[in-house]
């Protein structure tokens, strides 16, 4: 449960002002940088989970920038088990060659 950051009232997420004193609280809703969004970015596509936590703590303050670190958490999760089943049906060292082989392509 937030506050206000004026008088100190308990205040709800969906309010736009405090109903204490008035205070206006949308500068709440913090917008994130370029980097800011670099840097969820490259944390929840390499590391899902922790975008996931990092969504979770979110939540209130940074609406747009929680669905952005989702879509990316959910890509790298997706990513994740796509290599993993890799590795599991056509083996690690075979991978290896074909990644290899693309890379010596280009
Ligand atoms: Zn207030």
């Amino acid at each position: 449960m937030p506050f206000c950051p004026e008088c100190g009232a308990t205040v709800t997420d969906d309010q736009l002002s405090c109903p204490s004193c008035g205070k206006p609280l949308i500068a709440k809703e913090k917008k994130e940088g370029f980097f800011g969004y670099l840097i969820y970015g490259i944390i929840a596509f390499f590391i899902p989970i922790l975008g996931y936590i990092l969504a979770a703590l979110m939540k209130i303050s940074r609406p747009k920038t929680r669905k952005f670190v989702l879509i990316i958490s959910t890509i790298g999760l997706v990513l994740y088990i796509v290599l993993i089943l890799l590795i599991v049906y056509i083996g690690l060292d075979l991978l290896v060659q074909i990644l290899g082989g693309s890379i010596l392509l280009f």
